[in-house]
């Protein structure tokens, strides 16, 4: 399984996946989102996506 986390500029609070800002060169922190939650897209679409394709 392969786990993207995003992480988020300190400085002008872009959204990266590196872990230094492409724009500034601030360093970026984690964004730390909830495990699972009701109101998650993602987390609805992962579970559309189980029940079709069993993964
Ligand atoms: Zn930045």
């Amino acid at each position: 399984m392969n786990k993207v986390e995003i992480l988020k500029c300190s400085k002008c609070l872009r959204y990266t996946l590196k872990k230094e800002c492409g724009v500034c060169s601030a360093q970026t922190l984690s964004t730390k989102p909830a495990k699972y939650s009701p109101q998650d897209p993602y987390g609805k679409w992962r579970l559309k996506y189980k029940a079709k394709y069993g993964v």
